[in-house]
């Protein structure tokens, strides 16, 4: 993870790339629950159906699919867990991004 400037302009195109990349979405409890309360879940169900351990055992990250996709992203490459979607998601890329992001993300840029 980097945290070198971010772009200075940025229009999300909602391809999902940064939704098919290998790596932990670390949730906070909050995040849970509001998570939980969006999909009409109850916290522990939410847990147990999306959530694993992550490998430092410090927390819950989302659940990857087979094809390495984060779980929330659905049929049509949108997230479905938007409107309450944890902050490392909303961080993205003006917080944090991976070297070489660019050249996976199809967003719009401004110099
Ligand atoms: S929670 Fe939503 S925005 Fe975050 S990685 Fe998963 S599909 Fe993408």
């Amino acid at each position: 993870m980097a945290s070198s400037s971010p772009p200075a302009a940025f229009v999300c195109a909602r391809c999902g790339a940064c939704c098919r990349w290998h790596g932990l979405v670390r949730l906070t409890d909050a995040e849970v629950d509001a998570i939980a309360a969006h999909l009409g879940l109850s916290p522990r169900d939410f847990i147990e159906r999306y959530t694993e351990v992550t490998p430092d055992r410090r927390g819950l990250t989302l659940r990857e699919s087979p094809d390495g996709a984060c779980v929330m992203l659905d049929a049509q490459g949108l997230c479905r867990i938007h409107a309450v979607k944890p902050r490392q998601c909303r961080e993205f890329p003006w917080r944090w991004h991976v070297p070489g992001y660019e050249a996976l993300c199809q967003a719009g840029r401004t110099p």
